[in-house]
Formats: structure tokens, C-alpha cells, sequence
């Protein structure tokens, strides 16, 4: 048996960004992956949020993306939003995930491809991870990046409750004799093509099914559904892709059971309308991270890993809210219409614009961190910053993933020492204004402290009392100073 101290099952978006997150704070980490190669099935999830751009960021990695993709306003726009990404990312997840991958094999993660975990048994000091093929792997902890489908959460027994399926659609990559008729239609899904750069090349199918379908579809299925929806299949020559999905809403009672965690689809299941499961999953395993890092070094108590929870089930729970009303709204009958001509005419406003274009792009989120400066639990903005050590801006400050406290006031005035293995204290000045997405401007603080994750854990000056309490509630215990 092979010791670890984390074995993660699953290595898709979610699972690389957590070995990622965990290499960085030099943890032994292993990935446990089903598919033998990082070839995506299918070209899936059609992009990123702004701040899943902004945590690749934080980590150095957001231009290998955004040199892949396409830079665009993706459905609602953002581009007054204070931030460097002021837009989506037009990006596969087949295109995605070999960049992630590449990142995470040059962090030296080892990754088991063409195994499976195919079960657990958690005691006391660990989780014997038994993988098929008849080995097992010993672990301090198990996180389940294991899809929607989660062996990891169903053998751990956690509640998965929700809403089961009211309608499915038929997905898939296709190659067509004739020119199709492209764009979305009313009574749900359309055709458009997959290479957007080019033109031409495969088609991208999604076709709403008249009653709820579960099993795998094939080529059959698709060339007679074509025919009903659209008359003719407009010769249907091949297929590199076919699959289905469902709107079945789901999230785990609990994404932590003992040494074992959940992230990513294993923890919340809603259909793709929105684009948010990718973007969700990668930013719970920015959450999860660091934290988990803590507890296997010993810096932090168990207790920070319920930190995880509480934190981001509330997300998980808003994404899923906002997904059923859009299946809700894409119903094709003249009422439904009606309902969404309405909340178009809503978004033409400026404030429902940009409290939605803020929830979907995940610019609006605040950790409940309790009262105090309205940076407290939100993400710091990526200033401009001069420091001793010439310009540089604070998303840079975070690429090897360690907490920073900032003091932008006088310089000095704080004993960082019983804390300086874990965190860096920089001096800085920033010359104009501190911007949130959707507050505007705020007070600019005398000096903030900033989590690997880039939410702000305590904002004051370094003469408050709450800092020392801060820097050990979040990044543990004071050592003695010499
Ligand atoms: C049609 C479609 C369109 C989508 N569009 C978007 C979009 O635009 N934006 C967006 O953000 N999201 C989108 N999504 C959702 C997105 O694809 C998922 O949310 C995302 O893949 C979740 O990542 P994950 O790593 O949590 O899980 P997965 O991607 O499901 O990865 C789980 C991994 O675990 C492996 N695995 C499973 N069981 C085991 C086991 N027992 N042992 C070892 N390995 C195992 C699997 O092989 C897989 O690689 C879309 C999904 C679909 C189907």
C-alpha cells in the first residue's frame, strides 16, 4: 500500500485544480483517474467566468488560457466591471483541461490514469483508498473530484438532496452532408458549430427530448430525433460525440464527512444553462486548497476544513437556484415566452444587469466573515502596487499560493515573525481608488490580509487586536518569537 497525504478521485477541472492548489503548499498529493488519457469526451463546458480567469491569475496561469480561447461578453456584459478580466472566456473544456493538466505535471503531481477508486474505508488517522485493479492507497485524506456520478459520495453515504429530472437533451458533435440550419431554437437547444475560429468543420447539436431519457443515445437516436425536430438529419455522416443531459438539480448535505471531501460536480449537479459547473468546481477546489494544505501540515486545526463547507455550499446552492430558473425560463409555450421577454426587458436596466452579470460571473462573492470593512470575506481587487522591490500588483503576490498581509500604511509596524513561515508581509503604496464589482468605490484600508484564495480575511491597521487573531484563526498557531 502507497502512502499519500491526499489521494484525490477524479481528475477532471476540479480535481487538477485542487492537486494544483496542493502541489503548490507542497503537499504529497496523487490524482486516481478513470480515463486513460487527458482527452476530454465531447467538448463539454463552452468557457470561463471572469473569476475563475481572475484565480488562474492569482496562480500566473490565466494567459495559457486566454492565448487558447476567445475573449468575449458572454451574455450579459461586464466590461464596466472592475477588474483586468472584464469578460468571459470562450474556451472548451477539451481545450481546458490538457492546459490544466500540463500545469499540474509540471508541479510534479502524479497522476494514476485508466484506475478507478472503487472504495474506502475511513478510520482515525486515515482512508484506505482501494483502487481497481486489486491495489489501495493509504491517505491522511480522500477528496472526491469524481463527477456528478460521485462513487466517493455515495459510498460515504452523504445525502444528495434535490430535484430529479424534468426534461433531457440530446448532445452531440457532428459531421453533415448538408448545410443545417443554425441557432438556437424556441422549443429548446439548436445547431451551431464547434470550430468558432473557422467556420465550418463539426456541428454542434443539443436537442430538447419529448420525455426524460437517461441512457447513453446513439447514432440512431440522434438521426431520428434530428429528423422529427428539424424534418431530415441533413445527412448525418458521423458522429465524434454523442451524449445527453439532464436538468436534475442536486447538492451533497454535506461536502465533508470526517477525512473525506467533496468538490466540483461530485458536490452540486444542475443542468448547463448558465455555464457555471466548471467555473464552480474549479473555484471550490481554490477553496478547498489551501486549507486542506494547512490541516496536513499541521499549521491549522480540523476545524478549517468546515471552513470549506460553510463557505461554499451557499455558493453551490445560489448556482443551483439560478440554473432551475433557467430551465424554468426556457420552456417554449407563449406564457413562458412571455416571462422571458420580461426579464429581458429587466436586464436592459442597469441594476439587474449588474447584480446578475456580478452573480454569474462570480465577481459578487462574500464569504460571511462577520461586520466590518465591506472587503472583509470578498475577493481583494488586483491592484497596482509599488513595493521596495519595484511595481508589481497583488494577484502576483499570490502565485505560490501563501497568504499575504499587506500594509499599505507606514512601513513596518508589525511583528510578522511567530507567523512568517506561512505568511508574507509586503509593504506597499497604491496610488488611486479601491473598486469592488457592484459596491463601487470603498474606504482604502490601512492594510488587509489576504487568504491564498484571494478573499480578504481581516482589513484594519496593524495595531488592531483582531489581527494577531486573524493571522491564527486562518493560518494557524503563533510560533515564539526569538
Ligand atoms: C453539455 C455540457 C455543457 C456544459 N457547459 C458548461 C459551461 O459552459 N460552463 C461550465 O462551467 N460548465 C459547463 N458544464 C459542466 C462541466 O462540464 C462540469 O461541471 C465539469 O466538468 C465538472 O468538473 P469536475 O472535475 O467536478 O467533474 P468531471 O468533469 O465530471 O470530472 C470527474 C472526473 O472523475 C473521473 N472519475 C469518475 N469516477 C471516478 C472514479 N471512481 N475513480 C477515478 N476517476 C473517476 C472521471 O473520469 C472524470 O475525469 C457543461 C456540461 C455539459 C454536459
Amino acid at each position: 500500500m502507497t502512502d499519500h497525504a491526499v489521494v484525490i478521485a477524479g481528475g477532471g477541472p476540479t480535481g487538477l485544480m485542487l492537486a494544483g492548489e496542493l502541489a503548490l503548499a507542497g503537499i504529497d498529493v496523487v490524482i486516481v483517474e478513470r480515463r486513460t488519457s487527458p482527452d476530454v469526451d465531447g467538448s463539454r463546458s463552452g468557457g470561463l467566468h471572469s473569476r475563475t480567469i481572475e484565480v488562474l491569475d492569482q496562480r500566473g496561469i490565466a494567459e495559457r488560457f486566454l492565448a487558447a480561447g476567445q475573449v468575449a461578453q458572454v451574455g450579459l456584459d461586464i466590461s464596466d466591471f472592475p477588474t483586468r478580466h472584464n469578460y468571459g472566456l470562450a474556451l472548451w473544456q477539451s481545450q481546458f483541461e490538457p492546459i490544466l493538466a500540463d500545469w499540474v505535471g509540471e508541479l510534479g503531481v502524479p497522476i494514476l490514469r485508466g484506475r478507478e477508486v472503487v472504495g474506502f474505508a475511513q478510520g482515525d488517522s486515515g482512508v484506505d483508498v482501494q483502487l481497481s485493479g486489486d491495489t489501495s492507497l493509504r491517505a491522511e485524506y480522500l477528496v472526491g473530484c469524481d463527477g456528478g456520478r460521485s462513487l466517493i459520495r455515495k459510498a460515504a453515504g452523504i445525502d444528495f438532496p434535490g430535484l430529479d429530472p424534468s426534461t433531457s437533451w440530446m448532445i452531440a458533435e457532428v459531421e453533415m452532408d448538408e448545410e443545417p440550419e443554425v441557432g438556437i431554437r424556441r422549443e429548446g437547444g439548436g445547431i451551431g458549430p464547434v470550430n468558432r475560429e473557422e467556420g465550418g468543420g463539426p456541428f454542434r447539436v443539443v436537442l430538447k427530448e419529448p420525455q426524460v431519457e437517461d441512457s447513453e443515445p446513439t447514432f440512431q437516436d440522434l438521426s431520428e430525433a434530428l429528423i422529427v425536430a428539424y424534418g431530415t438529419d441533413y445527412g448525418l455522416r458521423s458522429a465524434s460525440w454523442i451524449s445527453r443531459f439532464t436538468d436534475m438539480t442536486r447538492q451533497a448535505a454535506a461536502y465533508r464527512q470526517g477525512r473525506v471531501l467533496l468538490a466540483g460536480d461530485a458536490a452540486h449537479v444542475h443542468p448547463p444553462q448558465g455555464g457555471q459547473g466548471l467555473n464552480t468546481g474549479v473555484q471550490d477546489a481554490v477553496n478547498l486548497g489551501w486549507k486542506l494544505a494547512q490541516v496536513v501540515n499541521k499549521t491549522s486545526p480540523e476545524s478549517l476544513l468546515d471552513t470549506y463547507h460553510a463557505e461554499r455550499h451557499p455558493v453551490g446552492a445560489r448556482v443551483l437556484r439560478y440554473t432551475m430558473a433557467q430551465v424554468a425560463l426556457s420552456y417554449p409555450d407563449d406564457r413562458h415566452q412571455a416571462l422571458r421577454d420580461t426579464m429581458t426587458e429587466l436586464l436592459t436596466m442597469d441594476e439587474p444587469r449588474r447584480r446578475t452579470a456580478a452573480m454569474l460571473s462570480c465577481l459578487d462573492i462574500h464569504y460571511d466573515l462577520g461586520d466590518g470593512h465591506p472587503l472583509l470575506g470578498r475577493r481583494m481587487p488586483d491592484l497596482d502596487l509599488h513595493t521596495a522591490d519595484g511595481p508589481t500588483r497583488v494577484f502576483t503576490l499570490l502565485h505560490d499560493a501563501r497568504p499575504v498581509l499587506l500594509n499599505l500604511g507606514e512601513p513596518g509596524g508589525f511583528d510578522i515573525s511567530p507567523w512568517a513561515n506561512g505568511v508574507r508581509f509586503v509593504d506597499a503604496t497604491h496610488d488611486g481608488v479601491w473598486e469592488l464589482p457592484l459596491l463601487g468605490e470603498v474606504a482604502a484600508p490601512p492594510a488587509v490580509l489576504i487568504r491564498p484564495d484571494g478573499h480578504v480575511a481581516w482589513v484594519g491597521d496593524l495595531t488592531d487586536r483582531k489581527l494577531p487573531r486573524a493571522l491564527t484563526t486562518w493560518f494557524g498557531a503563533a510560533t515564539p518569537a526569538h
